[in-house]
């Protein structure tokens, strides 16, 4: 699904250079690196602060522990996420409201939203899937109406932006009271282990999340409240200093991905293209067709023998989890997620395709589907 190999090579002498300058300094954890990156990520994302941290995960679950929110408080999440973005919740003994998502931006639906709102809801974590940005306006108006906090959950989204109506430009995760990424290996932004960053505008929230990440404290040995233990190393600052400095370009060459793929499929009665909102600049994450009248499974196998992967995100909803069986998580109604789940597909996407690759993709895909069909 994705070539990281070639990508390296691309970067190999800068990168190899830092972790080297790492190496003989000794300065593992913390450092000039973790420092410079963490201003250099706030500079390019617009905001104030930005707290790193050991993995996307962690950043969301410092996010909701430094809110304040108490077991029992509401939060809202779309169903239609990577697991994380609801198992902190769950995991902090708040109660996950699932919410549905648009059919065409995969994102959190407004209309299912609104109806989510109660008094016990403490936070929204608007998810900017595959790359593409929630709607964030009308989120971020309800919440406001409401004195609840947005969370955006930025893993998949980050160098994306969201355009307001009156033609104002902010990148995700510059817009919620929190945003929160991961730098896993595989992510537009990836480092080459474990990492994760949260930003803010807020400067007191700022100096929570950083104690909180840090044992609850700020000064050494001197614990204020219950925190955990979550930092990222300074080997992978460094890295992430270098590939930031490509970030945009890999972005683009992701759209470009996208749009070979968009102009091999379009128009084809079985597909549909992912759609790109108006309001959103898509950094394409993952490229997710919505299949019609095709046996899927069949179509991944074809596709695996001519050596194509092709993956669900996700086989099952959040709300299907078993996990969530004793939080009742089965008695939400979720028609769009539960329609997505079954018809998604996501294709291959990363930064280092050539055209005959991408050419050899579509024209088997092309085939392939044609073979799948029912
Ligand atoms: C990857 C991801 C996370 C979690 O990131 P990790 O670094 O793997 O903990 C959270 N939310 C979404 C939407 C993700 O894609």
């Amino acid at each position: 699904m994705v070539d990281l190999k070639r990508q390296y090579e691309k970067i190999k002498p800068e990168v190899d250079a830092a972790i080297q300058n790492v190496l003989d300094s000794t300065a593992f954890i913390g450092g000039p690196d973790v420092s410079a990156f963490s201003r250099e990520l706030a500079d390019y994302n617009g905001v104030r602060h930005v707290i790193p941290c050991a993995n996307g995960t962690d950043a969301l679950q410092i996010a909701l522990m430094a809110l304040g929110l108490q077991p029992g408080d509401e939060v809202i999440t779309p169903s239609f996420t990577y697991i994380a973005t609801v198992e902190v919740v769950a995991l902090l003994r708040l109660t996950p409201v699932f919410v549905d998502v648009d059919a065409d931006t995969y994102t959190m639906n407004i209309e299912s939203l609104k109806k989510a709102i109660t008094k016990k809801t403490k936070a929204i974590i608007p998810v900017h899937l595959y790359g593409q940005a929630a709607d964030m306006e009308p989120i971020l108006a309800l919440a406001a109406e409401h004195g609840i906090a947005v969370i955006e959950d930025n893993a998949q989204a980050i160098g994306g932006d969201y355009t307001f109506s009156d033609g104002t430009k902010k990148k995700t995760g510059s817009m919620g009271v929190v945003g929160t990424t991961s730098f896993f290996p595989s992510k537009n932004l990836g480092c080459y282990g474990d990492g994760g960053a949260m930003f803010t505008n807020d400067d007191a929230l700022a100096e929570k999340l950083r104690m909180i990440a840090n044992h609850g404290q700020n000064v050494r040995y001197y614990h204020e409240m219950v925190g955990c233990n979550s930092r990222l190393d300074a080997i992978q600052a460094a890295i992430l200093r270098i590939k930031l400095r490509h970030l945009d370009e890999y972005c683009d060459a992701r759209r470009k991905v996208a749009d070979h793929y968009d102009q091999a499929f379009s128009g084809h009665a079985s597909l549909t293209t992912p759609y790109r909102a108006p309001y959103s600049r898509h950094v394409f994450h993952q490229y997710t067709l919505q299949l019609s009248g095709v046996n899927r499974d069949k179509l991944i196998g074809l596709l695996a023998e001519k050596g194509i992967p092709s993956m669900l995100y996700y086989p099952v909803p959040s709300h299907k989890q078993n996990m969530f069986k004793s939080l009742g998580g089965g008695a939400f109604r979720l028609p769009v997620t539960d329609e997505l789940q079954e018809r998604v597909l996501s294709l291959p996407i990363h930064t280092e395709f050539t055209k005959e690759e991408l050419d050899y993709i579509s024209t088997n895909f092309l085939e392939a589907l044609e073979a799948s069909r029912i």
